[in-house]
């Protein structure tokens, strides 16, 4: 028997039992020891009958005084009944359907019994427990015992059984994956102590620490493999771009840059003339100001000769942007076409030849610019706006366009510090921890429907001023109990233009609308002809409608807190006072309480925290598609000390043993994890 043979091979594991433990992932012996319990009992303590109360679960140390009797009331009913005793008090234990038990007791027997008792008065009694002979105990009774996440078909007495069998056979098997020096820098247990620990622990402490040294382990395989991808891009020689004078760029600027994107600006520079290629990721909250950093360093790029290519994750938005940097950019010499996928064929052949021939300069596109045909001769900056938008494939796609461009990802999701580390782990972070000057707080409410009637009233009032309003309204999962209860999209909208709103121009957007609308929608409301958009969350991403002064949500407890912060980032874009209002809705999703917290907080990092530990990580993009693995036990809301300290150690070790050749363990989990990561 082997640490990777299947579990078939253990006794009482048979075919269909196998079949079971695959749907817990359990396929190897070291699949099945690897399965962590997600809580323990403490059946430690030893209780007096006498003091136990109704409702308690407890476990006690007894003598079987009568002879237990098994009775069958019906088909498909047995009852076996008896007393048990210790010094204190006495109960009646009965056990349902288990007529076997009767076999298995010795009136005149000590035994150890362990579950939840009811007590009436003086009358204490007990059903089904499980209970283990005196001096034998230490699997179910007596001591503290792991409970582990089920599927229908295997109890935790299956489980429990078969994982110690596993760690009977293997355990010596298992190989350290931590280097000696960390396991003892950082005071953690041995790998084998570690397993035993967290499924028999012989106390609370060492359960605790067990689970210490596991969730260590797994954060600092993750960093040894963020950490070697980083080595090994950050070796790939990269164009090196001179560090021109920066006073030349914002000197053309309407406005002062900020501290916080100078210094994001300066850390780009000194990437690109390092002689090693830029992997950088912008991260800054709605309206930070992340464009600028972008425009700085493609104009760093262009004017040494060489191009630059930006991708944005929608056409309006690749729009929005191309606008931006011809008015900045061309000016300043430097030749700017848009490529996407609504352009016509002309059009498109008429910017690939550009590019192609090194007569442009700077590409602004989407997915488009990732066409097979499309040809940077000179790439040498690729930037992607809104990069978790983006698959993790495409991120890379476009680097591999040339060899080894420098790459610039922004993003203006504001992930939690843990979650960040880990997502972006293989790039260096450059964060916008400051808004531009004279920048409003927007004021926000939460309501409820008594305040309907004044938010029209509002809404009217913002319109008349000139003024623009966004109504966003939760996506309908269609067959999810209590979808009348939504507003949906569509309802708001015939609604406000029929009843409330007909003397306004209105618009909708939806997801179900074909691109082509959207876009046309969209573009009317940039260019103010529609007044108040309603809309689900299709509302684009980084869109800049400095008219637009309201935002109000539908149900906004349907939406994750982040999501919200991001909807409020629509708006208080321009010189205007600007305004947030989440309708409360009927509850059942995020709390008045979150809503308020919103309501209190403006920083996005802040409250992406409160929404990781509300939504947990795996959910935080609303799908997994980062490429990541699985974090078995690490759970990233609570680990951040762990996590800092893991890196510490992997960066430690990284240097000193880049290849990780002398830790092959280490070095061929490492690699699964990249296997892994690549197909994600
Ligand atoms: P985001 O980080 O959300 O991408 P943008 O780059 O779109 O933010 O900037 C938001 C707005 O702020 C834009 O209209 C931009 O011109 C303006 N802006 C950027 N930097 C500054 C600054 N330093 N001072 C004043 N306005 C700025
Ligand atoms: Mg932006």
């Amino acid at each position: 028997m082997q640490l990777y043979s299947d579990v078939r091979y253990l006794k009482g594991i048979g075919e269909a039992r196998a079949k079971l433990l695959e749907k817990l992932d359990i396929r190897t012996v070291y699949d099945l020891i690897s399965y962590f319990p997600r809580a323990y009992e403490d059946r430690s303590i030893i209780r007096d009958l006498c003091e136990i109360g109704d409702g308690e679960t407890a476990c006690v140390r007894a003598l079987v005084v009568s002879t237990p009797v098994l009775s069958r009331i019906r088909k498909g009913l047995s009852l076996t009944r008896f007393r048990i005793a210790d010094d204190t008090g006495s109960a009646e234990v009965t056990f349902f359907n288990q007529p076997y038990v009767k076999n298995n007791l010795r009136v005149g027997s000590h035994y150890s019994f362990y579950g939840r008792f009811q007590r009436a008065g003086s009358r204490l009694s007990l059903q089904n427990p499980t209970f283990e002979r005196s001096g034998e105990e230490g699997k179910t009774t007596g001591r503290i015992v792991p409970v582990y996440r089920l599927t229908a078909g295997i109890s935790q007495n299956t489980l429990i059984n078969s994982i110690r069998q596993g760690l009977d056979v293997c355990l010596g098997e298992l190989q350290d994956l931590l280097p000696a020096e960390t396991i003892r820098r950082c005071g953690l247990q041995e790998i084998r102590q570690a397993y035993r620990c967290i499924h028999m622990p012989s106390d609370m402490g060492e359960a605790m620490r067990a689970r210490e040294r596991l969730v260590f382990e797994e954060l600092f395989v993750l960093a040894c493999a963020l950490g070697s991808m980083k080595n090994r891009r950050r070796s790939e020689a990269g164009h090196v771009i001179p560090v021109p004078a920066l006073e030349e760029f914002t000197g053309c600027l309407s406005f002062t840059l900020t501290g916080a994107q100078t210094k994001a600006i300066r850390e780009s520079l000194a990437d690109m003339a390092s002689g090693h290629s830029m992997n950088r990721l912008v991260q800054g909250d709605v309206g930070s100001g992340k464009t600028m950093v972008a425009a700085a360093c493609i104009w760093a790029v262009c004017r040494s000769g060489l191009q630059a290519a930006f991708m944005a994750p929608t056409e309006l938005l690749a729009d929005q942007h191309f606008h931006t940097f011809s008015r900045l950019l061309e000016p300043m010499g430097i030749r700017v076409v848009q490529l996407k996928s609504s352009m016509s064929a002309k059009q498109k052949r008429d910017a690939v030849e550009k590019l192609a021939l090194g007569e442009a300069d700077l590409a602004v596109g989407t997915h488009a610019l990732l066409s097979e045909g499309v040809e940077f001769p000179n790439l040498a900056l690729a930037v992607t706006d809104e990069q978790h938008r983006f698959g993790v494939g495409q991120r890379s796609a476009l680097a591999a366009k040339t060899s080894a461009p420098h790459v610039l990802v922004m993003s203006a999701t504001p992930i939690p510090r843990t979650l960040a580390l880990i997502l972006y782990g293989d790039l260096d972070v450059s964060v916008i921890d400051e808004l531009p000057p004279g920048r409003q707080k927007v004021d926000t409410y939460a309501v409820d429907e008594s305040m309907r009637p004044r938010i029209q009233r509002f809404i009217a009032r913002l319109v008349e001023e000139g003024r623009q309003v966004y109504v966003v309204c939760p996506m309908i999962e269609e067959d999810e109990e209590g979808t009348l209860d939504f507003h949906s999209a569509q309802e708001v909208y015939d609604q406000l233009r029929s009843d409330v709103f007909p003397q306004y121009r209105l618009g909708l957007l939806h997801g179900k609308m074909k691109t082509a609308e959207k876009e046309a929608v969209m573009a009317a409301f940039v260019s103010g002809e529609i007044q108040i958009l309603v809309s689900t969350t299709v509302v684009e991403v980084g869109v800049d409608v400095p008219n637009a002064a309201l935002m109000v949500v539908e149900n906004a407890d349907r939406f994750g807190l982040s999501q919200l912060h991001q909807l409020r980032g629509r708006v208080g874009r321009g010189k205007h006072k600007s305004y947030c209002v989440l309708f409360k809705g009927k509850g059942g999703g995020i709390s008045a309480e979150r809503l308020d917290a919103l309501v209190k907080e403006s920083d996005g990092f802040r409250i992406s925290e409160e929404d990781l530990k509300l939504r947990g990580p795996g959910d935080f993009f609303g799908s997994r598609q980062h490429g990541l693995p699985t974090l078995h036990i690490a759970d990233l809301s609570a680990s951040l000390d762990v996590l800092k300290e893991a890196q510490a150690e992997a960066a430690a070790l990284l240097a000193e043993d880049p290849s990780l050749s002398r830790h092959p363990a280490l070095r061929r989990r490492v690699e699964s994890i990249f296997q892994n990561a690549e197909t994600g």
